[in-house]
């Protein structure tokens, strides 16, 4: 077993709405050059966690690092240009815009996605690598032929492919994909699985939230399962297997 290094630490990451805790997680480190799974039932706060985690909402209290330095207070963006970055369900105004001009505006990384106007910049040097980039990405996520139509007349699997590339933008260290295939048309599933696996096979690291147990197990280097908020196991793929009153309460598979 490879000696523990992890490239994010999260202690005592709490998050309530009114009354509802949604996130209560003692400690919880993602190990570099893995792909962790967070699983768990709807409600259990997987995607707060990532929130809270990426600066795109606040903590009650808790302190977590990346690469060794807090990422406490830091907004969204900031939290992309340290090299931690999640991917985003094409908004609206983004499926408005073309495949390109998605790529350069998440080439910004992710200013407030919700503020568009006036982010996509006059020509500089920086947008004619950003402009490298976005090709070689559109090229590798088979996107290319697509850049000038508008992303809201991608299929499904092609916008997932769409959100993966526009995180890549920045040149994260970790990536963090939530529910990846949802929605994606099941021929697509092997083709993304491949896409994930590949930034682990590039030196990333991969946290991603799924529910499909085949899936997870089939590419997962560590599974951690949240339930109302709490981390309540993790470990190796067979490790969660063979923990039956993991699956029987939680996982219902
Ligand atoms: P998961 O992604 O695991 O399905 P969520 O993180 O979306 O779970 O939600 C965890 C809990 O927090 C749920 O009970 C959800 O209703 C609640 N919740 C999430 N976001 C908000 C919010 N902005 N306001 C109020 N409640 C929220
Ligand atoms: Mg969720």
């Amino acid at each position: 077993v490879a000696k523990p290094d992890p490239i994010l630490r999260a202690d005592g990451i709490r998050r309530s709405f009114g009354g509802l805790t949604a996130v209560d997680v003692d400690h919880l480190e993602v190990q570099r050059g893995t792909i962790t799974a967070l699983i768990g039932p709807n409600g259990a706060g997987k995607s707060t966690l990532f929130n809270l985690l990426t600066g795109f909402d606040r903590v009650d209290s808790g302190q977590w690092t990346y690469e060794g330095r807090s990422l406490q207070g830091l907004a969204g963006h900031q939290v992309a240009r340290r090299g931690m970055v999640r991917t985003f369900q094409l908004t609206k105004a983004l499926t408005r815009m073309t495949v390109m001009d998605n790529m350069l505006l998440a080439a910004q990384g992710q200013v407030g996605e919700k503020m568009l106007g006036g982010l996509l910049r006059l020509w500089t040097t920086q947008e004619a690598a950003n402009r490298k980039r976005a090709i070689e990405l559109l090229e590798r996520f088979k996107l290319d032929t697509k850049r000038d139509e508008m992303a809201g007349s991608l299929s499904g699997g092609q916008r997932k492919l769409l959100e993966m590339a526009r995180a890549l933008m920045v040149q994260p260290g970790m990536v963090m994909l939530d529910e990846p295939m949802a929605g994606v048309n099941p021929a697509l599933v092997q083709s993304l699985l491949g896409h994930i696996t590949a930034l682990r096979d590039d030196g990333m690291t991969v946290l991603f939230v799924e529910h499909d147990m085949d899936v997870i197990m089939g590419i997962s280097d560590w599974i951690v399962v949240l339930a109302e908020g709490k981390i309540i196991a993790e470990g190796c793929p067979d490790d969660i297997r063979s923990n039956t009153q993991v699956i029987d309460a939680y996982l219902g598979a």
